[in-house]
């Protein structure tokens, strides 16, 4: 049956900025809903009610109703809240026994937290004030039950019969995996044959992969990662899942806020610039080593890393040379958090090379935007990586990347290319620590030895366009197309 008026949309996340973040799903949840409102889509979001919301944000927020949702044998409170914010309806779902904590993940309970979810969003629909979505977009394996339950829990009834979902891959590793126990007691599917069996993987529930199954149609957030992941290395054990749905995967690039990322308006920093004006950066630079303690200087290359400390990201190769990267007269700032074992190895790094090293263990998005500012290279050796928007960032704020050869990385930074001055970066294609080192030293010879070739890039990676405008689209086509299924 042919659908009449714009295509109705509900984005389920864990996370979106402003009000909760703790890495790129939280930026694409946040501001993609904003450009497919530009596009026509009728498009509304709906996450936990956290307790880490900003004030200002819950003072603004407006309760809709109540209702109780199921887990599995128990039925729990569901408080339905409703704010716009930039022209985008937001739904909070209140649970205070679930949702009420200092962190948004990493609790025992994890799997009942997410099942509850999934199961307020479904309950939700019937109480949208004239909203009932033709497709519901999940997010990541905390949304992956959605899927599941709308057909084990509501595939009888009609309202929610011709209800369509699709399903986003932001970081195939994390696919929330837990005991078999979970399966009656906490989500109620025992006796679900379809579901046991798709949940399965190792005698485990595997959240992620039942909803590779259920799911009407998968994309992930790079063309290059929706290849690699239907090959074992990269498949996380799910390879051979990627490639039974091969022909309902797509790879849709990840945008950032132009407004938002915008050298040009960031509140957050020392001095603004833009693309002619960017002499300025020196500014940010300098100002960013004083307040970091390192000696203030214009002229030494200054390389930055902004990310979550674990293995994906690459960093066992930049501990492995960063000592002999810093003798090179390269001035190293990271900013992150995460695995201990990282964070001690950066203190440690820092000690040794006191002047030459900075490392700010915590999260702290103002001093991130210093950061992506005042450098004038980041580093991103990661492993894998399914998009990645720090190396987006940091090329709209006129800093060059140095990344591997994978996932996004590979299909949003433009090598640098001595012959044709092409480029927007540079990059190595191997897992190794040596040719991390060597791109480094090569960018920064040519930061101190060919300034207008420097320039060039720095003019090339400032002009690239990562808006969402055209991701959008493709996302719109996608939701059309599942609309009048
Ligand atoms: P991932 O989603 O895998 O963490 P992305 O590159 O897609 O990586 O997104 C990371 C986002 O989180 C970027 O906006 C980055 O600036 C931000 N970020 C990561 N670590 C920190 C930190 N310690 N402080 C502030 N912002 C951070």
């Amino acid at each position: 049956m042919e659908k009449i008026g714009p295509t109705k949309v509900l984005m389920a996340a864990f996370e979106a900025v402003p009000f909760a973040k703790t890495g790129g799903l939280g930026d694409v949840a946040g501001s993609l809903p904003k450009y497919l409102k530009k596009e026509g889509v009728d498009i509304r979001v709906i996450m936990p009610k956290f307790l880490s919301i900003p004030e200002k944000y819950v003072q603004q927020m407006e309760f809709l109703c109540s209702f109780t949702v199921s887990v599995g044998w128990r039925n729990q409170y569901c408080g339905l809240f409703r704010l716009e914010h930039e022209g985008v309806t937001f739904y909070f779902v209140d649970n205070e026994y679930y949702f009420k904590r200092d962190k948004l993940y990493g609790y025992y309970d994890d799997a009942e937290r997410v099942a509850y979810f999934s199961n307020a969003v479904l309950r939700s629909i019937a109480y949208l004030e004239n909203f009932k979505p033709d497709v519901i977009h999940c997010n990541d394996w905390h949304t992956a039950l959605i899927p599941v339950f709308l057909k084990e829990f509501y595939g009888g009834n009609p309202f929610y019969y011709d209800i369509r979902t699709m399903f986003t891959i932001h970081n195939l590793k994390f696919q929330g995996v837990f005991g078999k126990e979970i399966i009656g007691d906490v989500l109620g599917l025992a006796g679900h044959t379809a579901a046991e069996d798709c949940l399965d993987s190792d005698d485990a529930v595997n959240c992620l992969k039942a909803a590779l199954f259920f799911t009407d149609v998968i994309t992930t957030v790079s063309p290059t990662y929706a290849e690699e992941i239907k090959y074992e290395f990269f498949g996380e054990g799910l390879g051979w899942v990627m490639r039974l749905r091969s022909g309902s995967l797509h790879g849709i690039l990840n945008g950032i806020d132009y407004d938002e990322f915008n050298p040009e308006t960031d509140r957050a920093l020392h001095r603004n610039y833009n693309r002619d004006t960017r002499e300025e950066k020196i500014a940010n630079k300098t100002a960013l080593q004083r307040e970091l303690g390192l000696p203030v200087r214009e002229d030494v290359p200054m390389a930055a890393i902004v990310t979550r400390l674990t293995e994906q990201k690459g960093l066992d190769l930049l501990l492995f040379i960063a000592d002999e990267l810093v003798r090179e007269d390269i001035q190293l700032v990271v900013l992150g958090t995460g695995e201990e074992k990282y964070e001690k190895e950066l203190r440690a790094l820092e000690k040794r090379n006191v002047g030459r090293v900075s490392a700010q263990l915590l999260f702290d998005e103002g001093l991130s935007r210093r950061i992506y500012a005042a450098s004038d290279m980041f580093i991103m050796p990661s492993r894998f990586e399914p998009c990645g928007l720090s190396q987006i960032i940091s090329m709209r704020y006129g800093t060059l990347p140095v990344v591997r050869e994978t996932g996004g990385l590979k299909d949003t930074v433009t090598p640098y290319n001595e012959y044709t001055g092409e480029g927007t970066g540079f990059s190595f294609r191997n897992y190794n620590a040596h040719e991390l080192l060597f791109t480094v030293k090569r960018a920064a010879r040519l930061y101190r030895e060919n300034k207008p070739a420097w320039d060039r890039l720095v003019t090339q990676a400032m002009d690239a366009d990562f808006s969402w405008e055209s991701s959008a689209k493709k996302y719109k086509e996608i939701y059309e197309e599942l609309a009048e299924k």
